[in-house]
């Protein structure tokens, strides 16, 4: 780490929450006009200056204004002067910088004063103290994963997740967001929302077992069923609680049997690639149900059969994704289906990318493969639908059972009542508007074209998620880190959420990107992949 230290007065100094944003405006000299605008995240304030993180670069010298977007000095922007800056090892520039106030007015003195000493004495009189020799681990953990090239920055958006975000103060063309049909900013889900939100308020009260069974929760469930041909549907706070929850459920065998009985135990049979939230149920089933577990390598059909036929459970269930959301590669659901009737099996289909971006109406792989026999549907509505929340459809006994069996959605809140609806609109608005899904399509179909053109490696995509392997987490941390500079925010997937030295950049496009902005990211990302070797040079 490198440290230039100017003087500030960091007496009575009080680290505050990361949550306070500032503005700040940066100005040239003798000029009036400020020659950049940036984000910063306060780290801590005293009379004399402050200490901010910020992407950003500013100059030692340089002259400030900062707003602060918490009250607690008022309106009035802070006059101050870059005094320092620190630079750690593992970036090429500055991210903290300490600001001294040239001078700051009465009012904002005294309303700065009090805040110090009311925040000072509520810390002297906290009661939990923490003992920071337990802290080591994470500090060394922490630590560590700077060397690996596996470190993690977490970027503030400021906007709506589009084709377009401002980062760090800086307009920048988004490749990576799931918002793929641009449902979250849809005026009529955003109506849709507004006038649930007058009339419910914020919140359902409770789970839907107590006080949340809102009509409208019921009501959305209807139309998912409708949407997907299903007997019925049940809403999770989100898709990552179905699965865990959705899971666990059904491979329970407690209320059956209270000792473990062999005849009753549940055989998982899961693909290497599920999803986290899969695993985590898998985990929840194997250790709390005494599932039997069983992972076949990623698609392999003679595997997932030998298992199969092999594991001499009574109740056999297969879970997949539909469209594999790293890779965006695609389930034989034709060949798992045969299997299934073949050895009896259920099927859970985790179809999260696959509903909405699928199959000739959206309806996902079940459309796409034209499949009869999928038992467990899991969707999102993070992804097409462009908020957040989870459902299971499936025939209507097996979705009462998971109303009174599974946890996450007895012990969890109902899902908000203005996101309910706005996802119900966004439904309607998929249905009634087909060329959302046409033009969502055309983009992905043209990127992708451009990418293999230029020779990258996409790792057999056959869907909207497009995955371009660079391999070394320290390259595609990199390339991360110019494609940004350049004006495209697309950041690397690294491990743990690849294979080890498997980094990938993954691609998302939307039905709002234009040709020009997806023009532009193929340029840059060919330059930059020549450059590191990933791509054949010119
Ligand atoms: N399953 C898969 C395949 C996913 O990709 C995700 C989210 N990335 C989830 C489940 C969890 O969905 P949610 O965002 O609704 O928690």
């Amino acid at each position: 780490m490198k440290t230039s230290r100017g003087s500030s007065d960091r007496r009575m100094a009080v680290r505050v929450q990361c949550t306070s944003n500032i503005e700040v405006s940066c100005f040239s000299k003798d000029s009036s006009v400020p020659s950049q605008v940036l984000k910063a995240d306060l780290v801590d304030i005293s009379l004399g200056g402050l200490r901010m993180q910020t992407n950003g670069f500013l100059r030692e010298g340089q002259r400030v204004f900062a707003r602060l977007n918490d009250n607690f000095v008022g309106e009035e922007p802070l006059r101050g002067v870059v005094a320092w800056s620190e630079t750690p090892d593992s970036t090429p520039r500055p991210l903290r910088y300490g600001i001294k106030f040239l001078e700051t007015s009465e009012d904002q003195t005294q309303k700065l004063k009090q805040f110090l000493e009311e925040t000072l004495q509520s810390r002297r009189t906290r009661k939990i103290k923490v003992d920071r020799r337990k802290l080591d681990f994470f500090n060394r953990w922490m630590a560590n994963l700077d060397e690996e090239g596996t470190d993690f920055q977490f970027h503030v958006a400021h906007g709506p997740p589009l084709d377009k975000v401002v980062y760090d103060g800086k307009e920048v063309i988004q490749l990576c967001s799931n918002n793929s049909l641009g449902m979250s900013v849809h005026p009529k889900v955003i109506a849709a929302a507004k006038a649930a939100l007058e009339i419910y308020g914020t919140g359902c009260g409770g789970s839907r077992l107590i006080s949340g069974n809102l009509q409208l929760l019921k009501d959305l469930e209807l139309v998912i069923s409708g949407f997907l041909g299903v007997e019925d549907t049940v809403l999770f706070m989100t898709g990552y609680m179905g699965n865990v929850g959705g899971i666990e459920a059904m491979t329970n065998i407690s209320f059956l049997n209270r000792k473990v009985n062999v005849g009753n135990v549940v055989g998982i049979f899961s693909d290497h690639e599920n999803h986290k939230s899969i695993i985590h149920g898998c985990r929840l089933a194997e250790i709390k149900n005494h599932a039997v577990m069983r992972t076949y390598r990623h698609l392999d059909m003679d595997q997932l059969e030998d298992q199969l036929r092999t594991t001499h459970t009574n109740r056999k269930i297969i879970i997949t994704e539909g469209v594999f959301s790293m890779r965006g590669d695609l389930a034989p659901l034709k060949d798992i289906s045969a299997l299934a009737n073949k050895y009896n099996a259920l099927i859970y289909l985790d179809d999260s990318h696959g509903i909405g971006h699928m199959g000739r109406t959206g309806r996902g792989s079940v459309e796409h493969w034209g499949v009869k026999n999928v038992d467990v549907i899991l969707g999102t509505f993070s992804k097409a639908f462009g908020a957040a929340g989870g459902f299971i459809c499936a025939q209507s006994n097996l979705c009462d059972y998971l109303r009174l069996q599974a946890n996450t959605y007895i012990f969890s809140s109902a899902l908000p009542p203005a996101t309910v609806a706005g996802v119900k609109e966004a439904f309607s608005v998929f249905d009634s508007d087909l060329n959302l899904h046409k033009q969502f399509w055309k983009n992905v179909d043209y990127f992708k074209k451009k990418v293999l053109d230029l020779g990258f490696d996409i790792l057999g995509s056959q869907s909207h998620i497009i995955p371009i392997l660079i391999g070394s987490e320290h390259k595609a941390k990199r390339i991360a880190a110019d494609l940004f500079k350049s004006g495209v925010f697309l950041p690397a997937v690294r491990y743990p959420a690849t294979a080890p030295g498997k980094a990938i950049l993954r691609c998302m496009l939307t039905v709002k990107h234009t040709t020009q902005q997806i023009d532009f990211v193929v340029d840059e990302l060919g330059k930059l992949g020549r450059q590191e070797g990933i791509i054949p040079g010119a």
